[in-house]
């Protein structure tokens, strides 16, 4: 049975976007960037205690093409159809193509679109994008980092130009800065980027600093909290007090979109950080009660990285958990000591204020 939101009258259902189309692309064996990644996230999602109606799958649909090319030069997006076609190419040394990476970044970006749709629609109430290829490190014109088309950003533009959403907030909480999803919306202020994650001087891609904060019309609308390596549940927490939570009441969302990116936690082979399942839940419920509170609950969630299939698969369980407002069913967890490096939050924060002071924050 259904249960509704007597107040708004949405049914109160999370969906998961996801198709098999997803674990087709396949990079070089023994990536880290694998299908099985998406089989992590499903065996925890399967686990979850539910009644009928409060989790639901949609199925995608391949994105319009006028769509990415407003965040992707059409050249490149034709290449990357043309080396699919001849069954795969290189991009960069760690990011290659094989026959079914053009279609599945085609409906990796058609489910973002989808999902944001049906939330502005009020049919789902909100809604996790499971897909592969990830893509907020994708640029206008090249494939980078693992990802070819950027998912997130077309989603964001799409609900800019197509629906009644004037602001949009994205906020990317993968260890990896999203320096393609910044690139995108530099200039603009109908988008604010907010990236948390792993110093630039430590971890790819290198950018990600306090001091991109936007250009043009975009000046202060692009918000960098570079982590220190071993950063965890409590700089997370004041990055959220002292920035994020002033920043989004000030902004004052319409759409609110989550690059998630699991390799923040500190299990992950790749990455530094020192996030526990308890700091990822203490994030995502942050941003879900931002939501709830500025953008009438409007929050979609896009996977990104993370690359220990454990944790892949317990924190994907967690945030459809928290999504669908059923109880956490968490797991003991070793104990992780964090290294609270206090003069190095409070640094950042004083800088990015210092910045934004003489903006509109
Ligand atoms: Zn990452």
């Amino acid at each position: 049975m259904k249960t509704c939101d007597i107040q708004t009258g949405i049914a109160m259902v999370t969906k998961i976007v996801y198709d098999e189309i997803f674990k087709l692309h396949e990079m070089a064996p023994g990536h880290p960037e694998n299908p099985l990644r998406l089989e992590a996230a499903l065996e925890g999602i399967r686990e979850i205690n539910t009644i009928e109606g409060e989790i639901g799958f949609l199925k995608p649909k391949r994105a319009e093409l006028e769509d990415i090319y407003k965040i992707h030069d059409k050249k490149y997006i034709e290449h990357v159809k043309d080396q699919s076609e001849k069954g795969g190419g290189f991009f960069t040394l760690d990011t290659t193509s094989n026959e079914h990476t053009y279609l599945a970044s085609l409906f990796a970006a058609g489910g973002g679109v989808l999902a944001v749709n049906e939330i502005v629609r009020n049919s789902v109430k909100n809604a996790l994008v499971l897909c592969r290829p990830p893509g907020h490190h994708a640029e206008f014109g090249r494939a980078f980092g693992f990802c070819f088309v950027n998912n997130i950003a077309i989603a964001a533009k799409y609900l800019i130009d197509t629906t009644d959403c004037n602001r949009v907030m994205i906020i990317d909480y993968d260890a990896h800065h999203g320096n393609g999803t910044q690139n995108a919306f530099y200039s603009t202020n109908d988008v604010m980027y907010i990236g948390l994650h792993q110093d630039g001087r430590t971890l790819f891609p290198g950018t990600g600093f306090v001091g991109e904060i936007g250009e043009g019309d975009g000046k202060g609308y692009n918000i960098n909290i570079p982590m220190i390596p071993t950063a965890g549940d409590w700089a997370y927490g004041i990055a959220f007090d002292e920035v994020i939570q002033p920043i989004a009441e000030s902004y004052n969302p319409d759409f609110i979109l989550v690059s998630s990116g699991f390799d923040c936690h500190y299990q992950d082979p790749l990455a530094q950080l020192g996030l526990t399942y308890q700091g990822i839940i203490n994030i995502n419920q942050r941003l879900i009660d931002i939501a709830e509170k500025i953008a009438s609950g409007r929050i979609a969630f896009f996977l990104e990285g993370g690359y220990n299939l454990g944790v892949i698969k317990q924190a994907s369980k967690h945030l459809v958990e928290q999504l669908a407002g059923i109880p956490i069913e968490k797991i003991p967890e070793q104990h992780h000591k964090e290294n609270k490096h206090e003069e190095n939050i409070q640094l950042i924060i004083q800088e990015l204020k210092k910045q934004l002071t003489e903006l509109c924050f």
